[in-house]
């Protein structure tokens, strides 16, 4: 590992003050992620800037009704909120299956937000990745890549965002606010991360002197009948190879609201708009299950190994929805 400077900010405003004179400076939350990335030299921070002491582990009522998370809020402490769990059950359920109780016991909000894809080459320095090293391709493409995207990839790269709790958190509307010298500013979680493009390097709408301060989730009656599915390789410790993020309210047997966010699939958290245009006010039955998961699921191609995602996140959506009509949100 490279040797790097170590600074401790005691508050906000002197994190944000450090990193904005530091060009190559990272912070440092949980350090899940950071750490190992820089143990294979993926990342090789001059600066890591320790936020670790900031006041931003707080989960705070608002007035309307939704919650504000601080960025530093554990993900066991998320998970375990009752507040969380009966308003937002998929976003406990969400963060219960990712990664270890010792991993989410370390791991933060913030961070959570800004792990990196878990492909393979990314990690190998002796692989083509468009990524870690712009320009020289991507070896996934032909390669191994049972665990890549089918939606939303480039010619540039098929990598996935392996966090489950972003994709409760685009299920839920929520909102980020980051901050930086220059001031505050919001960004909704569904535009947060980005598809690759010819720039897959570029991951996320943050600027390199932001900070993640706070999520903030929307008052969503909706929300407390919701349920998270994950469909793995192995039942614990593993990525998503299909995960959905859905809430439903029926009345007469029609739907009259619904959220439903993929996991597994592209290189952001999949909001499937598509299926929730079709599924508003319709019958809430298995046909109009299918139909919807079909059309969200059109524009998918799979490359050598993954294509069974395609047909696996439809019926994974199927299930869920067919799930929360029969048992509702309850885990
Ligand atoms: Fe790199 Fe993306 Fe290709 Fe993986 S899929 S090797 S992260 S460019």
């Amino acid at each position: 590992m490279k040797s790097f400077a170590y600074v401790s900010a005691p508050d906000v405003e002197a994190a944000v003050r450090a990193i904005s004179t530091e060009p190559n400076a990272k912070f440092l939350g949980g350090g899940t992620n950071l750490v190992d990335l820089m143990r294979e030299e993926v990342e090789a921070p001059d600066t890591i800037i320790d936020i670790t002491r900031l006041p931003l582990t707080d989960i705070v009522e608002l007035p309307d009704g939704g919650l504000r998370v601080g960025a530093l809020v554990r993900n066991s402490h998320l998970a375990a909120n009752q507040l969380i769990r009966s308003r937002y059950p998929l976003l406990s359920q969400a963060i219960l299956t990712g990664a270890s109780a010792q991993l989410r016991n370390m791991a933060t909000v913030g961070g959570n937000l800004l792990q990196r894809t878990r492909c393979f080459y990314f990690y190998d320095s002796t692989s083509a990745c468009n990524k870690r090293e712009p320009g020289t391709g991507c070896d996934a493409i032909g390669g191994f890549n049972r665990n890549h995207a089918v939606l939303g990839g480039s010619a540039s790269c098929i990598a996935t965002h392996p966090s489950d709790m972003a994709v409760a958190l685009a299920a839920l509307d929520a909102v980020i606010e980051v901050e930086s010298v220059r001031g505050v500013r919001r960004i909704p979680l569904v535009e947060f991360h980005q598809l690759p493009g010819e720039t897959p390097d570029v991951e996320t709408a943050l600027a390199a002197d932001e900070l993640i301060t706070a999520v903030e989730l929307p008052a969503l009656p909706v929300a407390a009948t919701s349920r998270y599915r994950k469909v793995r390789d192995r039942a614990s410790y593993a990525f998503a190879l299909v995960s959905v993020a859905a809430a439903l309210e029926v009345e007469d047997g029609h739907i009259t609201a619904i959220r439903l966010a993929l996991g597994g699939v592209a290189a952001k958290p999949w909001r499937a708009y598509e299926a929730e245009r079709l599924l508003q006010g319709t019958p809430a039955n298995e046909e109009s299950f299918r139909k919807a998961a079909a059309a969200e699921l059109a524009p998918a191609s799979g490359q050598s190994q993954n294509a069974f995602k395609i047909e696996l996140a439809q019926r994974t959506i199927v299930a869920t929805l067919n799930q929360l009509l029969t048992d509702g949100g309850a885990a």
